[in-house]
């Protein structure tokens, strides 16, 4: 049975993020630094180059694909809840060649950002906290 808590829309962070930045690095300190615990996250733009993450099911380990070239971000969708007492962003992203080619995943950090223009929408509700799963290995949000 899926694990569901019901929340509220709060306060909506609209913004873009400083070129050359980290993207995951930028926008979890724009989490952080407005206290936003818990929340959804959209973002578009372009990168400069990108790093994906791939969690191989079989080994319970991430493979990393490094893009060492220039992106669009068609789509940047994640959430935010607390790891370990602190604000986590774990996003995922489309990420398209000149070509129209698309390359996804989990966004990992060492994507920098070219020009980003994103969403956070804050949540208030139950806390979701991440804590490890057994079956999955990797930190879920407990029930
Ligand atoms: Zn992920």
């Amino acid at each position: 049975m899926a694990a569901v808590k019901e929340v509220q829309p709060a306060k909506c962070l609209m913004g873009r993020l400083k070129h050359g930045a980290d993207l995951v690095e930028e926008l979890t300190s724009v989490c952080v630094d407005n206290h936003v615990t818990l929340g959804w996250v959209h973002a578009i733009g372009a990168v400069q180059k990108a790093r994906l993450a791939y969690y191989d099911q079989e080994t319970h380990e991430y493979r990393f694909l490094e893009l060492d070239r220039h992106l669009e971000l068609t789509s940047l969708v994640g959430n935010v809840s607390l790891k370990d007492g602190v604000p986590m962003l774990h996003p995922h992203a489309t990420l398209a060649d000149e070509h129209g080619n698309a390359y996804g995943g989990h966004l990992a950090p060492g994507t920098i950002v070219f020009a980003c223009e994103f969403l956070v929408q804050a949540l208030d509700g139950p806390e979701f906290a991440r804590g490890f799963d057994t079956e999955t290995e990797l930190p879920l949000w407990t029930t």
